[in-house]
């Protein structure tokens, strides 16, 4: 099978299924060999390869029967945050080590062969789980207890994360596509940082369920691949109201494909964005901004206003203040969805205990990695009698202050824009045991998150070491259409996207 298929899109693959050019038993298994040989990046934490075949199998027999599901046969992967059924569920714990969930999540199922309720499901066939951050908290997935993820493009270099496995292996061409979730801006920053495409929709958009919940009023699941086109087409396929899922938005099915090349008034060929208008926070834009990312990030711009775009100034003032509300929200609603895993439902149970309460610390003590127990400490502090006002309280009130800010500006644009991180990929290791300076560079994508609003990372072209750099774009809430309307005209003008780590 030809080398071609490796850099082909979930588009392009769909296709060629579909006219039975390839099968989805071939596609697996020349996917599976990839991901055998690029084993010591460290993106995949589980592969099976009977229920692969078994599924692609299942996609090859509908393909047969004329099915037109839109992934059918398609091979993609996820997240280890979502619960599959049949392959192991860890969220990147100790604590879930070998967990076998009886069921799939919402967006597992929808991506693939559906599940009561659900319908038949868009036909992708499941390659294996992917890395990530312990119970998704982290930038670089040094949190995981299945060990770090290199980046392809310089394997000294961290993949970014929490999402670090999903975005390393679709860098890395072992599969088109996969899924992710970003709760501060864990689709958008492991894409900023390996060059590919990602997109966190709105809050509500797709469903929670089946997704080990980390901080639930921030989770949003979202996907990952090379372009926007097929960012568009998974997303189609994976979002949509859910009943199982209370803060699901009721809303019809959305057609992202369609929305992403919907003609804008007064629009040419040559000029796809005309009359966009793209605010740039000057927040965004600080003096700490790293020389190589600015460079990019402004080339790219410049190309969206030769697209038709007018660039327009705007602010968005608390854009600091997103760092410490969002380390106190999250970390609150970490403390309290961990408290679960008590060794009685879930997981690991320590071997040797004198009584419940003995079991419950040991599990706890044994079970979580560092960074995690860190954050249950920090939200239980700032819940707890005395320090609930003068800490969550606070951050709620800042938190609505910043989604109004946000709503202020759209009154000047139709789209915000900026970097995604303040530099480039970091080495392994580089920030050693400082949490903090791990957590002053999600300051870009924060803002967003906090506001439940849509955020994508663009391929953006290459800073310091031919390191990629990314491109945030934000929209105002359920403009996703818009966002990768944006991002597939400067696709189609510019090859960042298309661009491959060397030796991949
Ligand atoms: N880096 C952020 C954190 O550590 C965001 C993680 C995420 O989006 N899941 O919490």
């Amino acid at each position: 099978m030809s080398d071609e298929l490796l850099h082909a899109g979930v588009v392009d693959l769909a296709g060629r299924l579909r006219r039975r050019e390839v099968s989805a038993v071939e596609l697996a298994r020349h996917f599976g060999q990839r991901i055998a040989a690029h084993a010591d990046l460290g993106a995949f934490v589980a592969l099976d390869e009977a229920l692969t075949l078994a599924q692609a199998r299942r996609a090859d027999q509908r393909l047969a029967e004329g099915d037109t599901a839109p992934l059918l046969g398609v091979p993609i992967a996820h997240k280890d945050i979502f619960v599959t059924q049949g392959w192991p569920s860890t969220a990147g714990s100790k604590m879930l080590q070998g967990y076998a969930s009886p069921f799939d999540a919402t967006v597992v199922a929808r991506l693939g062969f559906g599940a009561a309720g659900l319908g038949a499901g868009a036909g992708g066939v499941t390659l294996g789980k992917l890395n990530c951050d312990e119970f998704a908290m982290g930038s670089t997935n040094e949190n995981s207890a299945y060990g770090p993820v290199h980046n392809p493009w310089d394997r000294a270099r961290v993949p970014g994360g929490s999402s670090g496995g999903t975005a390393a292996a679709v860098a890395a061409r072992l599969l088109p596509a996969a899924t992710g979730t970003d709760t501060g801006g864990s689709i958008r920053q492991p894409a900023s940082f390996c060059g590919v495409t990602g997109i966190k929709p709105t809050y509500g958009v797709c469903s929670r369920y089946g997704m080990v919940a980390f901080a639930s009023s921030l989770d949003q699941a979202g996907p990952m691949a090379r372009s926007a086109e097929d960012c568009a087409l998974l997303l189609s396929a994976m979002s949509g109201f859910d009943t199982r899922d209370a803060t699901s938005a009721e809303r019809p099915p959305q057609d992202f494909v369609a929305q992403m090349s919907a003609q804008r008034p007064g629009a040419s060929a040559s000029r796809p964005l005309q009359g966009l208008r793209v605010g740039l926070p000057k927040e965004f834009f600080p003096a700490a901004l790293a020389a190589d990312v600015n460079r990019a990030v402004r080339a790219a711009l410049a190309e969206l206003e030769k697209l038709g775009a007018t660039l327009v100034d705007v602010s968005l003032p608390r854009t600091e203040l997103s760092i410490p509300v969002y380390y106190i929200i999250a970390p609150a609603e970490a403390s309290s969805n961990l408290g679960r895993f008590d060794g009685v439902k879930f997981g690991h149970r320590a071997a040797q205990y004198s009584d419940l309460l003995d079991m419950y610390k040991k599990t706890r003590a044994e079970g979580f990695g560092p960074e995690v127990k860190r954050r249950i400490m920090i939200g239980t502090y700032v819940l707890s009698h005395g320090y609930y006002d003068a800490y969550y309280l606070q951050a709620q009130k800042l938190r609505r202050m910043i989604a109004d800010d946000f709503q202020a500006c759209f009154k000047q644009c139709d789209l915000i824009a900026g970097p995604v991180a303040p530099s480039v990929a970091w080495k392994l290791g580089e920030q050693g045991d400082d949490p903090v300076k791990t957590y002053l560079a999600d300051i870009f994508t924060l803002p967003a998150s906090l506001a439940g609003l849509p955020g994508m990372s663009v391929p953006a072209g290459q800073g310091e070491g031919g390191l990629p750099v990314g491109l945030q774009l934000i929209g105002n809430y359920f403009q996703e259409g818009a966002l990768l309307q944006a991002a597939h005209a400067l696709q189609q003008a510019t090859d960042f996207h298309t661009r491959a780590p060397q030796g991949f």
